[in-house]
C-alpha cells in the first residue's frame, strides 16, 4: 500500500487559480466572453462531413448539442483547468456526472468499493439503483486503507469516495487509495464537491474527479449542474454515440447555463478563501464555547494532518462545518432561530454567499436508513454548516452563539464571541 514518505514525496501543490486565470478568450465579436451557442443543431457544408463526424472523426465540428455545444466545452476547458486533467465533460447536473461515469465503468455482474458516507443521493444509487443492474456495492471505512483493500475483489471496477464526506468531512487519503486502485488495474473515482481549489485529487492520483457544480463553483444557488474530469479518452468514451453513458443518459448542460456557470468560476478562489477562514473563525469560537464542533481546518480533527499534507496552499480547509445540537429538537429550533435572526437560511445546498444550515439526518442522508446512520457516528443533532461569505463574521459568530445559549446548545457561562 506504499509508506507514507512514498506517497506523499511526489506530490506538488497545483495551482488551478492560475490555470483558470491564465486561459484566453476572444469570442465571436471579440468579446471578452465566449459568444453563448444558442443552437440544438449544427450545419454541415458537405454530407461526407456529417457522417465522419458521427464517426466521431472530425475535431471541431459540432452535430447536435447532446454530444457537446462550444459553451460545453468552453466550461469543460476551465473546469479541466480547474482539476489539472486533460479534459473535462459538464452534465446537468453532479448526479448526471456521478451515475454517468459508473455506469461507464461497471457492467452487470461488477462489483465497486464505495466510502459509506457519501452524498445522499450517490448512496441511494449504489445501494438501491444499481441492484437493478446487478452491480453489488461494499460500504467502506474510506479512512481505514486496510478494509478498502480488503474489499477489493477480482470484480471490482472502481473506488469511489468524496475528497472530504458529506456530512461527516472525513478527509479521504487520496494517494494511498490511488495506490490501491493502481495496484489491482482498477479506478479511484472521488468527488470533489467539498474541497474545489482546496484539494486537486486528479494531481494526487485519482483517475476521474467528479463534481456538483450546483455548489461552490457555481456559487449562487441559481442552476443545477456537474462535470466529469478525466482523460481524454475516458470523457471521449462518455460522449460516444453508440455506447457512451453520458450522450445516452442524456444528462446535458443547456447552453445558457454553462456560460453562466463559467462566469461565476472566474471569482471561485476569493470565494472559497472568504468561505474558508469564516468557517476556520466560527469553527475555532465554537469550540472555545464547548460546542461539538467538526471541521478539518481544527488540529482535533482526525483527518487534519492529512488534509494539510494534500491540500493547495491559499485555499483553506473549505467552507463546510458541523455542529452537534445534542437532539434533533434543538437541531431544529436552533435553525429555525438562526434563519429568524437573519444568519442564514434553513436549506440543503452549499456554497452559497449566505450561511444555509441543515439536518442531514432527515434531509441531505435521509437516504441512509437511520441505524446506518448512527453506526456512522451521524447523529440526529448534526446541523451542516455552508458558511456563507459574511465580510463581518465576528458579528455573525457573537449573534450564532447568543441563539445557541438562548437554547442551551452551549452553557450560558460561556463567553460569547
Ligand atoms: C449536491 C451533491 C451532489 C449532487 O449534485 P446535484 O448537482 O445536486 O446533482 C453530489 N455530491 C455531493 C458531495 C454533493 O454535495
Amino acid at each position: 500500500m506504499g509508506t507514507f514518505t512514498e506517497n506523499y514525496t511526489k506530490m506538488k501543490p497545483y495551482n488551478a487559480s492560475d490555470a483558470i486565470q491564465d486561459l484566453q478568450y476572444f469570442g465571436e465579436f471579440g468579446g471578452v466572453n465566449p459568444s453563448i451557442s444558442d443552437s440544438s443543431t449544427y450545419t454541415f457544408l458537405s454530407a461526407k462531413t456529417m457522417f465522419d463526424t458521427f464517426e466521431g472523426n472530425t475535431e471541431g465540428c459540432y452535430l447536435y448539442s447532446r454530444h457537446s455545444s462550444p459553451s460545453n466545452l468552453y466550461l469543460g476547458e476551465a473546469l479541466a483547468a480547474l482539476e489539472g486533467t486533460e479534459s473535462a465533460n459538464v452534465t446537468a447536473s453532479g448526479m448526471g456526472a456521478i451515475t454517468a461515469v459508473i455506469l461507464q465503468l461497471c457492467s452487470s455482474g461488477d462489483h465497486l468499493v464505495s466510502s459509506r458516507t457519501i452524498y445522499g443521493g450517490t448512496y441511494a444509487f449504489l445501494k438501491n439503483f444499481l441492484k437493478r443492474f446487478d452491480i453489488a456495492v461494499s460500504f467502506v471505512d474510506i479512512t481505514d486503507p486496510e478494509a478498502v483493500a480488503a474489499a477489493i475483489t477480482d470484480k471490482t471496477r472502481m473506488i469511489y469516495c468524496e475528497s472530504v464526506s458529506n456530512p461527516l468531512l472525513e478527509v479521504a487519503d487520496i494517494p494511498t487509495l490511488a495506490k490501491l486502485a493502481n495496484d489491482r488495474g482498477i479506478r479511484l473515482v472521488v468527488d470533489n464537491t467539498f474541497s474545489p481549489l482546496s484539494l486537486s485529487p486528479a494531481r494526487l492520483g485519482a483517475h476521474i474527479v467528479v463534481h456538483s457544480l450546483t455548489k461552490f463553483i457555481n456559487g449562487s444557488s441559481d442552476a443545477v449542474a456537474g462535470a466529469v474530469c478525466a482523460d481524454s479518452d475516458f470523457c471521449l468514451a462518455l460522449k460516444d454515440v453508440n455506447d457512451g453513458a453520458g450522450m445516452l443518459l442524456g444528462s446535458t448542460l443547456d447552453s445558457l447555463r454553462a456560460a453562466s456557470i463559467l462566469k461565476n468560476l472566474r471569482t471561485l478562489h476569493l470565494r472559497i478563501r472568504q468561505h474558508s477562514s469564516n468557517a476556520a473563525y466560527l469553527a475555532g469560537k465554537f469550540r472555545e464555547a464547548g460546542l461539538r464542533v467538526v471541521y478539518p481546518g481544527l488540529e482535533s480533527h482526525p483527518g487534519h494532518q492529512l488534509m494539510q499534507r494534500q491540500m493547495n496552499p491559499d485555499f483553506g480547509f473549505g467552507g463546510i462545518l458541523t455542529v452537534d445540537a445534542g437532539s434533533a429538537e434543538k437541531a431544529d429550533a436552533l435553525m429555525e432561530m438562526m434563519q429568524r435572526e437573519n444568519l442564514g437560511y434553513l436549506a440543503v445546498s452549499l456554497g452559497f454567499y449566505k450561511t444555509l444550515f441543515s439536518a442531514p439526518g432527515s434531509s441531505t442522508s435521509s437516504e441512509i436508513p437511520e441505524e446506518e446512520q448512527q453506526e456512522m457516528g451521524l447523529g440526529s443533532g448534526l446541523i451542516r454548516f455552508s458558511i456563507g461569505l459574511d465580510n463581518n463574521i465576528e458579528r455573525t459568530c457573537e449573534r450564532m452563539l447568543r441563539c445557541m445559549q438562548q437554547l442551551g446548545v452551549t452553557s450560558e457561562s460561556q463567553p460569547a464571541g
